[in-house]
């Protein structure tokens, strides 16, 4: 606390992001990652990027890109918004369209950075339970609200929602914008993007973060009505002009023109985790079914805390959440099958 602060900031409870340890050797299965690097056409374009056009500044309405996009999603440019990271387009969008008299919706059991964007808003809030079996139930969004937002597959359960069910709490709400932040989607989850043309008050949310592995570039996007585009559009060119850098650009580009390679990454990750959700069925976790790159389980017999701390002195990390209702889980993200090889065994050893 400082004199000098504005009056909010003491008010804030900032997100903490899944820690990034510099540990030569450590297994890292804690922030849901990538195990396989960019594609390498990426790499080339960052490369081709890196030059001395750096000195002027980016596209700020980053033309090329959402062109891209529209292309590969079957929309139009103007249904189109990026940002530098989806949690980016996230806060824009509470901002822009999730902030209204009536409270916001999401579940009890969700992405932690959204009670974090209320509290910097403003925004009134009323969090849903997930069912017993930890599934978002679309009946429970019913009734009166200014909003609803949640990820599919939820995180972190890794249980996705199928389309007939978020086209349910649509239909119930045309009134309210829904966002459905499909950040994990391309690992087996049934995206929106289909419902846009039908459905002006939903905001379909992804990353490049996780299925085309750059998490370190920072790019997500929003797709949905033009109406909503300009809403976050607005908000974006009053606070930073040019969120996305001439190397991200670059990258997010390249990076859609390699379906080979994402394909074959994301299949990866999929075979992995289904390897390793029957390992730890093996081992007498219970193992919530993922349509995600990370897994969501506990041990019967065993506290999920001790575990993480069993696995830590044994160089991997995973991510224990220390909250109602989930405190016994672990999540781990899926490594490559080395990664996983080593958890396994590292797991093992701790039962
Ligand atoms: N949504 C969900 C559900 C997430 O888990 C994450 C990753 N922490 C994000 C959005 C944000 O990812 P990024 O900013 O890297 O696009």
């Amino acid at each position: 606390m400082s004199r000098y602060w504005s009056a909010v900031v003491s008010e804030l409870t900032p997100y903490v992001p899944g820690e990034q340890p510099k540990l030569p050797g450590l297994v890292k299965l804690n922030t849901n990652e990538n195990p396989y690097g960019p594609s390498p056409q990426v790499l080339a374009a960052l490369r081709e990027a890196a030059a001395d056009t750096l000195r002027l500044y980016p596209d700020p309405s980053a033309s090329e890109l959402k062109q891209t996009l529209a292309e590969y999603h079957g929309v139009s440019t103007r249904e189109v918004f990026v940002g530098n990271g989806s949690d980016e387009v996230l806060a824009l969008a509470f901002m822009a369209l999730l902030k209204h008299d009536a409270p916001l919706l999401f579940p009890d059991i969700s992405y932690s950075f959204y009670p974090v964007y209320c509290k910097l808003y403003g925004i009134d809030y009323r969090t849903v339970p997930l069912d017993e079996q930890m599934r978002i139930r679309p009946d429970d969004y019913a009734g009166p609200c200014g909003a609803i937002i949640f990820p599919n597959p939820n995180a972190p359960t890794g249980i996705g929602l199928g389309l007939a069910a978020v086209e349910s709490i649509l239909l119930a709400h045309p009134e309210a914008v829904v966002v459905v932040d499909e950040a994990y989607v391309d690992f087996g989850g049934d995206s929106a993007v289909a419902l846009i043309a039908r459905y002006p008050n939903l905001l379909v949310v992804q990353t490049l973060s996780k299925s085309r592995s750059l998490a370190g570039l920072r790019v997500g996007f929003a797709l949905g009505h033009p109406d909503l585009i300009e809403a976050l559009e607005r908000v974006k060119n009053s606070f930073n002009s040019y969120p996305l850098d001439r190397l991200s650009l670059a990258g997010a580009m390249a990076s859609f023109r390699d379906e080979v390679y994402f394909q074959q990454t994301r299949q990866a990750v999929i075979d992995s985790r289904e390897q390793l959700a029957f390992e730890l069925a093996g081992m007498g976790f219970e193992v919530l079914p993922s349509q995600a790159n990370f897994i969501f389980a506990h041990h019967p017999q065993h506290d999920a805390a001790q575990l993480a701390a069993g696995l830590r002195a044994r160089s991997v990390i995973v991510r224990h959440f220390n909250a109602p209702r989930i405190s016994q889980f672990l999540r781990i993200s899926i490594g490559s099958p080395d990664e996983c090889a080593a958890l396994v065994r590292a797991l093992r050893e701790l039962l």
